[in-house]
């Protein structure tokens, strides 16, 4: 298949940075100097991540560019020397004998610019989730053409069978366009294809949306949710994994509509492109709120779009009509 090498670099590459933060998770939030909130862990495993991925991408792809979220600024920083040699701890498991400044130049890999074939990594993507302990995500995707061509997400806190099943956490979702969505465990076996579910119509829908109430409107989603018929109160989750939830047939619909508290945000194109294939190949929709496709040829952010619309592409009309009406009964 055409995008053989791609997907295995990108699942490797996904899979053991994914462990490295479990890892990292476990160690460092049950350290009693960490206090709840602290951002130690998180930074860590972020430029960890970053490092380990950017290292692969680039062995493996060395004219590609890749756009991370992250870069060295602060690790450089003579101030913040105990989180870089933590990130060395963490990262000489898995590149042995790696030092500072490959560590550095490592994370640096991801300040490419976006053109017409680039990688686009969220090395943590929800790292609030990640500092409470619930869902994030690693995220990693390969545009050509502002086409998604590849979407690995690393989900280490997502249990394996659906919530409420009692199974393993920990999942990964790979879609490669034309070719599926499938799902493993992190450790890559039992993998199997995933379709989003086949609920036709809002009555027995069930939504997702952000925790966060900064980057989305909790408000309106509901009452969009209410307008459509939606019965079912909706599933608030961290990151990307909420994605990975509608491919996999465990909800229908996921808004992220615009906060009011930050009218000129910007969505970030690595917050996005592996979760929007892995829908789309699982045989779901995504789009913005006006129903147009999200367009990666802008640059770091989807600059043409306005919120984002996802669903198992059942009753997607719907849901951008409900949209545009609400918005036009809140401007007049
Ligand atoms: P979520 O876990 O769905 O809330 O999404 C987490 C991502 O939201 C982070 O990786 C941020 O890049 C992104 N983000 C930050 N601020 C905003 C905002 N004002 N609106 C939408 N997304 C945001
Ligand atoms: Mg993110």
């Amino acid at each position: 298949m055409r995008y053989d090498r791609e997907r295995a670099t990108a699942v490797n590459a996904v899979r053991i940075a994914s462990i490295l933060c479990r890892t990292i998770q476990a160690d460092m939030i049950g350290d009693s100097t960490i206090y709840k909130g602290d951002k130690s862990p998180v930074t860590v495993a972020d430029y960890s991540a970053q490092a380990l991925i950017c290292s692969l991408v680039k062995k493996a792809f060395p004219n590609d560019p890749i756009i991370a979220e992250e870069d060295s600024s602060f690790l450089v920083e003579p101030e913040n020397a105990f989180h870089l040699e933590c990130v060395q701890k963490y990262l000489d498991k898995v590149l042995p004998g790696i030092e500072p400044d490959d560590i550095l130049s490592s994370i640096d890999l991801g300040n490419g610019d976006v053109g017409g074939r680039y990688w686009t990594l969220d090395p943590i993507d929800g790292t609030k989730g990640f500092i409470r302990g619930d869902q994030y995500a690693v995220a990693l995707a390969l545009i050509e053409e502002g086409e998604v061509k590849v979407g690995v997400l690393g989900c280490p806190n997502f249990p394996l069978e659906g919530s409420g099943s009692g199974s393993e956490n920990g999942a990964l979702f790979v879609a490669v366009k034309g070719e599926g969505a499938e799902i493993s465990s992190l450790r890559a076996d039992s993998k199997r294809a995933i379709k989003v579910s086949n609920i036709s119509g809002p009555l027995d829908a069930r939504m997702v949306e952000g925790v966060d109430a900064g980057h989305s409107n909790h408000e309106m989603q509901s009452k969009i949710s209410r307008l459509i018929g939606i019965q079912k109160d909706s599933v608030r989750l961290d990151s990307q994994v909420k994605y990975g939830a509608v491919a996999r047939g465990d909800a229908e619909v996921y808004l992220r509509l615009q906060s009011p508290k930050t009218p000129d945000y910007r969505e970030k194109i690595w917050d996005h492109a592996a979760g929007v294939l892995v829908v789309e190949e699982a045989g779901g929709r995504v789009t913005d709120t006006k129903g147009q496709p999200l367009d990666f040829t802008k640059g770091k952010t989807l600059s043409a779009n306005s919120g984002v619309v996802v669903s198992n592409g059942l009753f997607h009309d719907e849901l951008i009509v409900a949209i545009g009406k609400l918005s036009r009964h809140q401007a007049s």
